[in-house]
């Protein structure tokens, strides 16, 4: 596909996205796209860098999807900020930005849903049961419309990433997904919109997520391997914020499978969910990986 010609092109409808982006599939992964809800920060950014590296053009969507938030969830609330959301993208050099709205997205009829089973039970599944589903249903429609792609998604959403590569490759997506890393504050706060919400006392109680998951890694590099122990390390750190604990779980890296007893040397991922405050707040990290968590110094 030739370069989009128009940097920063618009697009607001689906059909017209999908001319417009029509034959990026010949040229194998000319297409780099980044799918969010807006409210951009340096961890978005980071994304189409990741996307850049991939492809020639990068896309990114923005779109608050409602079928993945839940009733007393925060939809309506959700930040937005388009203007600065336009900026960011036009610095980091995004060809095109792609803004539907609901209608476009779901218009009047539409009533197919795309789901997991599994992978959308534990963790996130568990207190958020529909929100998976909905996830899947708006990944599959950006898919769709891409058309061949290479799509980044954060591994801070890790069971989103574990639950979008099985659907890409259980639907014959002719996308190729790409987890990126966490990107952090320097203190470790994993970057997240709803960061957005926290008030500055509550900021710093945020900080229990990324100390809990440090402190379960270095117990667990000093060879502690107890499922239970581990995740005390990482609970005592959240309690001592006043955090309520959604979750705090240690999982198989590949396929989300509780481990409850002994964990293995590798593939373990410790997952957290909590709410400080009303905002919930959701951290993991490999224990047997390296990743910084900040605040190391
Ligand atoms: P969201 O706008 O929150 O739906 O996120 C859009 C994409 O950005 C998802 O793939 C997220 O996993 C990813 N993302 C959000 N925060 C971060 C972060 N701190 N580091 C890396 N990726 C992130």
């Amino acid at each position: 596909m030739d370069r989009i010609s128009e940097p920063q092109a618009f697009q607001r409808r689906c059909e017209e996205l999908r001319l417009q982006l029509g034959g990026s599939g010949a040229a194998g992964h000319a297409l780099g796209f980044v799918p969010t809800m807006g409210a951009l920060h340096a961890g978005h950014l980071s994304l189409v860098a990741e996307a850049k590296r991939h492809a020639r053009c990068v896309a990114l969507s923005i779109f608050v999807n409602p079928t993945q938030f839940g009733p007393g969830e925060d939809l309506d609330r959700y930040p937005r900020d388009m203007a600065g959301d336009l900026e960011l993208c036009r610095r980091a050099g995004v060809d095109l930005v792609f803004t539907p709205e609901a209608p476009s997205m779901y218009p009047p009829g539409d009533e197919t849903r795309v789901r997991t089973r599994t992978l959308a039970q534990g963790l996130c599944g568990r207190s958020r049961p529909e929100h998976f589903e909905g996830v899947c249903t708006v990944v599959a429609k950006l898919f769709a419309l891409a058309g061949p792609c290479v799509a980044v998604f954060g591994r801070k959403d890790y069971q989103q990433l574990k639950i979008i590569e099985r659907m890409a490759q259980d639907l014959w997506f002719p996308v190729k997904i790409v987890g990126a890393p966490i990107f952090r504050e320097l203190d470790g706060l994993a970057m997240s919109s709803r960061n957005r919400y926290l008030s500055a006392e509550e900021r710093a109680r945020a900080l229990s997520l990324c100390r809990g998951l440090r402190a379960a890694r270095d117990a667990f590099r000093s060879g502690e391997r107890s499922a239970e122990r581990l995740r005390a390390q990482c609970e005592e750190a959240l309690l001592a914020a006043s955090a309520r604990i959604d979750y705090v779980e240690i999982v198989d890296a590949r396929n989300l499978a509780p481990f409850t007893d002994q964990v293995p040397a590798q593939g373990v991922m410790l997952a957290v969910a909590a709410f400080v405050g009303k905002t919930r707040l959701i951290d993991n990290t490999q224990l047997d990986g390296d990743e910084a968590l900040g605040g190391e110094q």
